[in-house]
């Protein structure tokens, strides 16, 4: 059984970017057939020799704020039972949000490791805006842009690690 690594986030922090960037070529996605996994995408990624299975995470469900925030909790949920280690990205340009904090405290539970993700650091002005997603004490934070790719590397050298 592959490793899974999950990415999880509320909606525009470029979970699917990462994703994209991690899987490029290798697009070998297996379609899940549960309703639970309709917004989940499977794909394959490989890092120093070692290949994992790359979950990006959806949770948009058409509705009310509440059935929406309900379904990004379930992601999360899921990611915890079924991750070898999560990402739990963020985006440095707009700080933390409310929804970034109740997915933190799901995060805080899970026995599983957390990685803290900010994404949208493109450039080194932005890297000192980064240090406040500290608090969701989570650990280590890790600035990537997703766009370039700066980041990713420093990131999936300690994700390999928790394989
Ligand atoms: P998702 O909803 O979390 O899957 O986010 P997406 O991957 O769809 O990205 C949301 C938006 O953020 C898109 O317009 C992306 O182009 C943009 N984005 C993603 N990663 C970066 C990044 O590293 N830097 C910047 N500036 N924009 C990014
Ligand atoms: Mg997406």
């Amino acid at each position: 059984m592959s490793n899974i690594v999950a990415i999880v986030g509320r909606p525009n922090v470029g979970k699917s970017t990462l994703y994209n960037r991690l899987t490029e070529t290798r697009k070998a996605i297996v379609d899940d057939m549960s309703g639970v996994t309709r917004d989940r995408h499977y794909g394959l990624a490989e890092w120093t020799n070692h290949p994992f299975t790359v979950v990006d995470t959806g949770g948009y469900v058409a509705g009310s704020d509440d059935v929406f925030e309900a379904a990004i909790r379930e992601q999360v949920v899921i990611a915890i039972e079924e991750a070898t280690c999560i990402l739990f990205i963020v985006d440095v340009t707009t700080g933390i949000t409310d929804l970034d904090d109740e997915i933190a405290s799901i995060l805080r539970k899970s026995k599983k490791p957390v990685f803290v993700v900010v994404n949208k650091v493109d450039n080194n002005a932005l890297l000192a805006d980064s240090s406040v997603f500290y608090s969701f004490g989570l650990g280590e934070i890790y600035t990537i842009s997703s766009m370039t790719g700066s980041g990713t590397g420093e990131l999936l050298d300690e994700v390999v690690k928790t394989f």
